[in-house]
């Protein structure tokens, strides 16, 4: 019997039950970044903390962006990384909003990576919904505060194991809509997947609780009637007569989920449609029988299910008010897709170990 250290020990009692980003691996990859060296001392080492300067700029303005993509244990054993190509090119376009220096592709891919081989031991179990949730992160640490993109940046990458987001499976949840509060304007940093966007929708997130919903739903900052996004999740919509519509791209965060479900609503007997929809016609809809589901996507629950919406002067309860079939079908076939349960006809699955 191999002896079982404290650290080992402490790692099987996170694993058993590993709820959602409050266990960490041993392990995290950093890089640096200067403006005379470019990316420098890329490594995997254990985790530990930062030192800052108190001036460091992501301190004062925020000059941050992150992603957010997990890795899978397939039955026989075997981790997978889902679409991480994807999350390198967002990770770029977000610097680039952010006037952080870009990362090469291929260097996010490889730390990633590097990190997951490191740490393989912390990658819960076939079965059961649970993951390794890896978080890639940059942020300006130059010691300055007079305003301009920072010229030292730092890049990082941790995990943390991730249990089922709906242990007793996915039964619904309610959605704000926000008549004050916005999340992106046009030309702002909506598209962007950035610290900054969380802080702001802290509040909402607040008044959504408040108002007894889980989430918020946000409506366009111009004419607050075009459904944006939930601030951590894309919205679909299913209708009688088989669309599955979402918010067209601008304002809103280009999820690699929200671009999966696109791909495999045909194979649902769904026509994906991507353009503008109002809450007037979510009403309306609803009423009348001919919008039949709706829910949000997003890496760490994979598709919610929701099952009523509201605000100051209505409520809307989204078809029978449980999950619908579509949203439960198509679920089930992306997980089946992730663990290797199910072929991966579009090449999404990446191998790691
Ligand atoms: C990350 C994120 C999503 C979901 O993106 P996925 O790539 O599907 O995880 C949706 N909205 C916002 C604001 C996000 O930050």
């Amino acid at each position: 019997m191999p002896s079982c250290t404290p650290a080992a020990r402490d790692r099987e009692e996170a694993l058993t039950d590993p709820g959602f980003g409050k266990h960490f691996t041993d392990h995290m990859a950093t890089a640096s970044w200067s403006s005379h060296r470019g990316w420098h001392d890329l490594k995997v080492g254990p985790l530990e903390g930062f030192r800052l300067h108190p001036a460091a700029s992501v301190l004062h303005y925020a000059q941050e962006i992150f992603e957010g993509l997990k890795a899978y244990r397939h039955a026989d054993g075997s981790i997978w990384l889902f679409r991480p190509e994807a999350n390198a090119a967002r990770f770029a376009r977000s610097a680039r909003r952010l006037a952080l220096p870009v990362l090469d592709e291929d260097l996010f891919l490889d730390a990633v990576t590097e990190l997951v081989r490191a740490d393989k031991a912390w990658v819960p179990g076939h079965g059961q919904e649970h993951s390794l949730y890896i978080r890639p992160f940059m942020f300006a640490s130059e010691p300055f505060l007079g305003v301009r993109a920072a010229m030292e940046a730092k890049f990082c990458v941790i995990a943390s194991p991730s249990g089922a987001y709906f242990p007793e499976g996915p039964t619904g949840i309610s959605l704000w809509v926000s008549r004050t509060l916005t999340r992106a304007a046009e030309g702002g940093t909506g598209a962007a997947k950035c610290g900054g966007n969380y802080a702001t929708g802290l509040a909402a997130q607040a008044e959504a609780r408040a108002n007894g919903c889980d989430q918020v739903l946000y409506l366009d900052a111009a004419e607050h009637e075009w459904l944006e996004e939930s601030g951590t999740m894309n919205l679909f919509i299913a209708t009688s007569d088989g669309e599955l519509i979402t918010p067209a791209l601008g304002t809103i965060l280009e999820g690699v989920t929200r671009d999966s479900i696109l791909k495999l609503a045909p194979e649902h007997g769904l026509t994906p449609v991507e353009r503008r929809i109002g809450l007037a016609e979510v009403q309306e809809r609803c009423a009348a029988g001919t919008i039949t589901e709706i829910f949000a996507t997003g890496t760490a629950a994979a598709l919610t299910p929701i099952v009523s919406l509201r605000a100051d002067g209505f409520e809307i309860t989204v078809g029978t008010g449980n999950p619908g079939l579509h949203t439960l079908d198509l679920r089930e076939h992306l997980l089946a897709i992730q663990y290797g349960d199910r072929p991966d006809r579009h090449g999404w699955l990446r191998r790691v170990a």
